[in-house]
């Protein structure tokens, strides 16, 4: 947390059903309601893990606000209701994902938010558009630079900008 009491986090942005361009920008638009967006990702595509479903459009955004870790998570669930998610299976196909990536010198252990986010490293989805927008981000654990973490790049394609 920076002297101030505010935060720096990186939210993900994910959604493979419906118009998913419109629902990452809606869902931009909605976090600007609660937080101070400072920077937003290009939107990507990729194929889906799991069961067969359509690919995933993913982006991420540098925010900035004086809500607790929690709180944020809790107002990202609500923009995830207005905008109509339905979480009919784990791993399954879904309008809206919205995840905290990483918080800047925080890490947390909570049941209900694990920060940095537990497959960060493994997803080039998540890990390319933070290091997009967040270049200098080290994770908290062991100060390693995320830009410098190895990600397979090519399994990702610019689909547009939010
Ligand atoms: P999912 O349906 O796969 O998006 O999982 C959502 C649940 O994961 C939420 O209810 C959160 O409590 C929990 N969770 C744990 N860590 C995180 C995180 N870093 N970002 C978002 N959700 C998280």
């Amino acid at each position: 947390m920076s002297y101030d009491g505010r935060v720096r986090a990186v939210l993900g942005i994910g959604s493979n059903l419906g118009d998913r361009l419109a629902l990452i920008r809606e869902a931009v638009a909605q976090m600007r309601a609660v937080a101070s967006v400072l920077a937003v990702s290009p939107v990507y595509e990729s194929d889906a893990l799991g069961p067969p479903q359509g690919r995933y459009l993913n982006a991420a955004m540098l925010v900035d606000t004086p809500m607790a870790p929690l709180a944020l998570l809790a107002a990202m669930h609500e923009v995830e209701r207005h905008l109509g998610r339905e979480r009919r299976e784990r791993w399954g196909a879904r309008t809206l994902d919205l995840d905290v990536l990483w918080i800047e010198g925080t890490s947390v252990d909570d049941a209900a938010l694990t920060v940095p986010h537990p497959a960060l490293r493994e997803r080039a989805f998540a890990l390319r558009p933070l290091v997009d927008v967040a270049p200098l981000a080290v994770d908290p654990r062991d100060g390693q630079r995320l830009a410098d973490v190895p990600r397979d790049d090519a399994s990702l394609v610019v689909f547009g900008y939010a």
